[in-house]
């Protein structure tokens, strides 16, 4: 294997949106490598180049094994396997179109945060997700529901200061309404990541 390549592997910085692959299916392993490369951001475009999500590079190259995807741009880095170098995408394209539902968020821990940008909605510090929570904004003992309206990312120490209480009756206010994840909230996202990368720009910005 050459020495300077897998020396010359850099972490990525970490991006504190929701990439980190989690649901990613264990049929297909992608070569090992450190941790930061395989959770960088990467820009997913339907058959027809229309930009639709992000995902992480482990995510994007288990895509690219089973067929499903190719890439359309490639990183600087490179992974390697026990035998070979593994060029690491920036952006895949999916080989088959797929509709995407104008509402095809799910609800979820992993999908509050990236809306959020794992950033605390009362105290506005970014944090990794582990070091976040979610909060219901009109707590669940007084009747306020598990909804993308009434769920935030929020730290521990705010989720304590508020407990059983509402912002206000805590003395808390909130960084913003929290609203659903539209397609509108998930284009701004990748545009927003899409800023620190030049291979993403030509099809985000057009
Ligand atoms: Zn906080």
């Amino acid at each position: 294997m050459d020495n300077r390549l897998k020396n010359g592997l850099r972490p990525r910085p970490k991006f504190n949106v929701g990439t980190d692959g989690a649901g990613m299916s264990r049929a297909a392993t992608p070569p090992a490598s450190r941790p930061s490369v395989m959770q960088a951001p990467v820009l997913v475009l339907n058959a027809t180049f229309e930009p639709i999500n992000v995902t992480a590079v482990r995510r994007a190259l288990v895509l690219m094994l089973k067929g499903v995807a190719q890439a359309e741009e490639i990183h600087s880095s490179e992974v390697h396997s026990s035998s070979r170098a593994v060029a690491v995408p920036s952006v895949i394209r999916l080989l088959t179109y797929r509709h995407i539902p104008q509402q095809s968020r799910a609800l979820s821990r992993k999908n509050i945060l990236l809306r959020d940008r794992n950033t605390c909605q009362f105290c506005g510090r970014a944090l990794p997700a582990s070091e976040l929570t979610l909060d219901h904004v009109m707590p669940r003992s007084r009747g306020g529901h598990s909804s993308w309206e009434n769920l935030v990312a929020c730290c521990y120490d705010c989720n304590n200061r508020k407990g059983d209480r509402t912002p206000e009756e805590a003395g808390l206010q909130l960084a913003r309404r929290p609203r659903p994840f539209t397609l509108h909230t998930s284009r701004q996202l990748m545009r927003l990541i899409g800023h620190k990368d030049e291979k993403w720009r030509k099809y985000l910005f057009y």
